[in-house]
C-alpha cells in the first residue's frame, strides 16, 4: 500500500485552495510508513486524492508537490524546472543584460517547497530546506544539467541549522572564480564560505534603486554583508560610503569587491563591528542610511524583541541622518508583517521625533515570485523613507 496522510474531515480546505502546506494538527491518521522527505500522498477524510507532497517532520508535516495525481519522478522534476525557467525568460530575469545573479527557483513561489536554486553568471548554488529536497538532489541536478546544458558549476550548499556535511560541496566544480555582474557592479561570490547561496539577490533592484540616488551623496551601509548596497552606490557616483558588518569573512569579502571594482579607497570605510556598537560611537551624519539587518525574528515567539531591534536600529538610523535625507529600511523576518515593520519604524521615528515618509514600499525582485496561495512566501519588505 502507498504511504499516505489522512486529513481530518473539514481539513482539505486549505490544500483545495492550493496552499502547499499541511499541518500536524490537521491529520486523521498516517496509513502505511514513510520516512522523514519521503513522497506521500495526502487524502481527504474520505480517502479521495488531495496532492502528493515530502513529509517532513514537525508541526509543518507536508510539503506539496504537486495537486495531481501523477509520479514525481525525472519528467516531474524536468517539467517543474523548466516552468521556473519560462517564468524566469518571461519576467526577465534570465537573460537579462543588465545583471546575471538571479533565483532561479524560489521555494513554494515556484511550487517547489523548500528548494532554492540561485544563479550567478551560470554557476549554480542549490540550498535544499528540507529533508525531501535533499533526498531529491539527485533528480534535480540531473534536471538542471538537461535544461541547461551551459551551467558551468553546481554547488550543494545545505542550510546551517540542518548541516550534517553529507550533501555539502561542488556537485560541478567551478573552474573560475565567480563573478557576477550587477547594475555596473562586479562581486565575487564564494558559495562555500558566503552567507545563504553566497549573496543576497533578492537586494538586487532595491541596490539599483539607491544607486539612482547616491550621486555625491554620503551614505552608512548598516548590515553591509559583501558590500553589495555600498558598491551600487559608489558606482554611481557615491561620495562616501561607511559599511558595517559584524561578520569578518563578510568584511573581507567586501574588501576583494571594493578592489575589483577599482573603488578610490578614500571613499570608503569599513568597520567591522556589531551596528548597535558602531551606532554608539559614531559621530557622523550621513545623506542616507541602508538599513538591512538578518531576520530579527525566526519565529512568531521572537517577534515582540524583534520589533523592538528593529524600532532601535532605526530611530539610531534617524539620528544619524542629515536634514532631507533618505533611509533604506527592510526586515527579512517572515514572522513580521508589513503593518509590524511600519509600526516599528513609526516608534523608531517618533521617538526620534522626526518628520518621516514613505516615499516608496519596496520588495524582492520578480526572480522572487510569491505564490497568491502562499502568502507567508511574503517575506522581504522594505520602506524607502524621506526624512525632513
Ligand atoms: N545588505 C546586504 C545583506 C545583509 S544580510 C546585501 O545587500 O548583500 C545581514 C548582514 O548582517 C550579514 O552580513 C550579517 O553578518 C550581519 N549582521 C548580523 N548581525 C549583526 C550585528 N549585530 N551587527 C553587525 N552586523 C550584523
Amino acid at each position: 500500500m502507498k504511504a499516505s496522510i489522512q486529513l481530518r474531515k473539514g481539513k482539505e480546505k486549505s490544500l483545495l485552495r492550493k496552499h502547499p502546506w499541511v499541518f500536524s494538527g490537521a491529520v486523521a491518521k498516517q496509513n502505511g510508513s514513510a520516512d522523514e522527505g519521503d513522497v506521500i500522498e495526502i487524502i481527504d477524510h474520505e480517502g479521495n486524492f488531495l496532492a502528493k507532497a515530502h513529509c517532513q517532520n514537525g508541526s509543518i508535516c507536508a510539503r506539496v508537490l504537486t495537486f495531481e495525481n501523477k509520479e514525481i519522478d525525472s519528467a516531474f522534476w524536468e517539467s517543474a524546472i523548466e516552468q521556473a525557467i519560462v517564468y524566469r525568460t518571461s519576467t526577465n530575469t534570465l537573460n537579462n543584460k543588465n545583471f546575471n545573479d538571479f533565483r532561479l527557483v524560489h521555494g513554494e513561489g515556484d511550487n517547489l517547497p523548500g528548494l532554492i536554486i540561485d544563479s550567478y553568471n551560470g554557476h549554480l548554488v542549490i540550498q535544499p530546506h528540507t529533508k525531501g529536497m535533499e533526498k531529491s538532489i539527485e533528480a534535480i541536478t540531473a534536471a538542471l544539467q538537461k535544461l541547461l546544458p551551459e551551467t558551468k558549476s553546481i554547488y550543494i550548499k545545505q542550510p546551517a541549522q540542518h548541516l550534517d556535511g553529507s550533501l555539502d560541496g561542488w556537485f560541478k566544480k567551478a573552474k573560475e572564480e565567480i563573478v557576477i555582474n550587477e547594475y555596473q557592479s562586479q562581486f565575487i561570490i564564494e558559495p562555500e564560505e558566503g552567507q545563504k547561496t553566497g549573496f543576497f539577490i533578492d537586494q538586487r533592484e532595491n541596490r539599483k534603486l539607491l544607486a539612482d540616488f547616491a550621486q555625491d551623496k554620503e551614505i552608512l551601509n548598516l548590515f553591509s554583508y559583501s558590500g553589495g548596497f555600498s558598491l551600487a552606490a559608489l558606482n554611481h557616483g557615491a561620495k562616501k560610503v561607511v559599511s558595517v558588518d559584524s561578520s569578518e569573512k563578510a568584511m573581507a569579502l567586501l574588501e576583494k569587491n571594493l578592489l575589483l571594482n577599482q573603488i578610490d579607497a578614500s571613499k570608503h570605510f569599513s568597520h567591522c563591528k556589531d551596528v548597535f556598537e558602531f551606532c554608539k560611537q559614531d559621530s557622523n551624519t550621513y545623506d542616507i542610511i541602508i538599513v538591512d539587518p538578518p531576520a530579527f525574528a525566526k519565529n512568531h515567539k521572537a517577534l515582540k524583541n524583534a520589533l523592538q531591534a528593529y524600532a532601535r536600529i532605526n530611530e539610531q538610523a534617524f539620528k544619524k541622518l542629515r536634514k532631507g535625507g533618505m533611509v533604506f529600511t527592510f526586515s527579512c523576518s517572515q514572522a513580521v508583517s508589513l503593518n509590524d515593520f511600519k509600526q516599528a519604524i513609526f516608534v523608531a521615528a517618533s521617538r526620534s521625533n522626526k518628520n518621516v515618509r514613505i516615499a516608496k514600499m519596496l520588495s524582492q525582485g520578480a526572480d522572487h515570485p510569491i505564490s497568491i496561495y502562499h502568502p507567508e512566501g511574503e517575506y522581504l519588505k522594505g520602506l524607502m523613507l524621506y526624512v525632513d
